[in-house]
This record gives C-alpha cells, structure tokens and sequence, in this order.
C-alpha cells in the first residue's frame, strides 16, 4: 500500500486531495494547523476505511515542526511516495497599505512551508530511490494580482523551486511538479466579496470557478504511472482563465 503526506489537508483543496488518494487506496499523513473537527469529519468521510491513517497537527512554515511531520510519516510508514505540499493563506493588501507581517506570513506559510517539506523528504526519497512531490502553486504566480504583492511573490516562488528541484533529483527517481490553479470555490475563495467574484467569473471561458476535485483529478494524475516522464512542469488548471 503507498503512502501520501498532504499537507493543509482539513479543508478545500487539500480535502478534496485527500479524499481522491484514500479512493485510490493510499495511507496517509494529513497535516492541518488548527481545524481538528474538519480533519476529523475529513476522515469520517472516507470511503475507503481499508487504509491508515495519521493526523499532524503543526505550523508548517516552522523549520522544526515540518522535519516532525515527515519523521513521523517515515517512522508509521517506512517509505513515503508522495508529498503534496498544499497548505497556503492569503493576506490580501495593495502595497503600499501591505504590512511587513502581511508579506511575511504569506511568504512563511506558501514559500518557506513547501521548501521546509522538500527539505526534510529529499534524502529519504532519494534513499528509497522514488518519490513523486506535487506543489500547489496558483494562476497568480504566473500572471500577478493586483493586492497580492505578497502571494503572487510567494507562487512564483513554488514555481522557481519546484523547477530547481526536479532538475536535482530527477536522477533519483523523484518527480516534482507544481499546479498552478485558478479561483477554486474555497473558503480561500469564500472571501472574495461577491461582486468581485462574479466579475472574475466573466472572465473565464468556461464561465464557473473551479472545484476543489478539479485540483484533486490532476494530482491523481501526476502521482500515477502515466506521468513517470514529467517533471519540472506547470500543470495549469483555471477554465482557460489564463492562458
Ligand atoms: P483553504 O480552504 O483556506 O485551506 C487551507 C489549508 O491549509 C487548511 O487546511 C489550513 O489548515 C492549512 N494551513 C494554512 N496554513 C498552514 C500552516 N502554516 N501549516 C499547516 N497547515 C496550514 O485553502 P484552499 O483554497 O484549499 O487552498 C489550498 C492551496 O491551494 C493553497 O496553497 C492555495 O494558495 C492554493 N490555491 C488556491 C486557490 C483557490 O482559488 N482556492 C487558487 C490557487 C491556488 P487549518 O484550517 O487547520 O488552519
């Protein structure tokens, strides 16, 4: 049975990953920073109740406490196949009314977080001589967002690594790529007032903001053996929302 580590798994995205890799058969790691009920309604839910799984609950853009979730998932598990690293937040300003602490948290949490994850797994994955790493990027860093200096910066970034990385480990079998999604009905989403987010929706060619099972359906597919010869890409998925 494989194993996958899901970071920011309570809800939205995250969730809708982990319901697709518990109906693919995975075990897995689930990693939240403060919703316990959601993970565990999360799990409730799972259709599959063949397969093991843990919780983690800890801060991700914290040096420490991510080593602490990849040893945990090593020390349960053996062998980890897959890391997705999904946890984000937003703090959303126009620049000159951004604070320092609006871009630190962001950058902290969506830039520092994935690198902390892809830190502490590359040895083990290059050890076990496998490994496939799936980072949720956003259609923002890729176009820019006016009041998302700090997340638009932060996307990018996932980008330039996710790119780094696979140029280093793909002799060892690991394969890293990154998604880029657009508006994903989310609470992230959620708190975009709603004239706002009909606009946006005017401007989509298919006319509807995405599903969180939109994201989940593309990682099923970057995780399965029909992608063991992609590496390094931008798998966008935004409703032709840019192009
Ligand atoms: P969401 O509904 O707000 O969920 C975010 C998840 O991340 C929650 O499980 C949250 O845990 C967790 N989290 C936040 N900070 C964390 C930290 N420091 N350590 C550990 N977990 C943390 O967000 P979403 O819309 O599903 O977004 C998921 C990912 O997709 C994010 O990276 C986001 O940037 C990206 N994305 C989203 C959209 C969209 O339209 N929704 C578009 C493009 C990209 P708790 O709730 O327990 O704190």
């Amino acid at each position: 049975m494989k194993t996958a580590i899901i970071t920011g798994a309570s809800k939205g995205i995250g969730a809708a990953i982990a319901l697709k890799l518990n109906e693919l058969g995975y075990n897995l790691v689930l990693n939240y920073r403060s919703n316990t009920s959601s993970m565990e309604e999360l799990i409730n839910n799972f259709v599959n109740k063949e397969t093991i799984n843990i919780t983690v609950k800890c801060d991700i853009s914290n040096y420490g406490d991510a080593k602490k979730l990849i040893d945990e998932a090593y020390d349960n598990f053996g062998t980890v196949d897959v890391l997705i690293n999904n946890a984000g937040i937003t703090k959303d300003n126009i620049l000159p009314l951004m604070t320092e602490d609006e871009f630190d948290e962001v950058i902290d949490t969506n830039l520092k977080g994935t690198f902390n994850c892809c830190k502490h797994i590359a040895k083990r994955m290059i050890k076990q001589k496998h490994g496939r790493i799936v980072n949720i990027s956003s259609v923002v860093g890729l176009s820019g967002n006016a009041g998302q200096v700090n997340y638009a910066a932060s996307k990018a970034g996932v980008i330039g690594m996710t790119k780094s990385i696979a140029k280093e480990l793909g002799k060892k079998n690991v394969l890293v790529n990154a998604i880029a999604p657009g508006f994903i009905q989310t609470e992230m989403t959620d708190k975009i007032p709603e004239d706002i987010r009909n606009e946006m929706i005017k401007n989509i060619p298919l006319q509807r903001l995405g599903r969180p099972s939109d994201i989940a359906d593309a990682v099923e597919f970057l995780i399965s053996d029909k992608a063991s010869y992609i590496t390094g890409q931008v798998l966008s998925i935004n409703g032709g929302y840019y192009m």
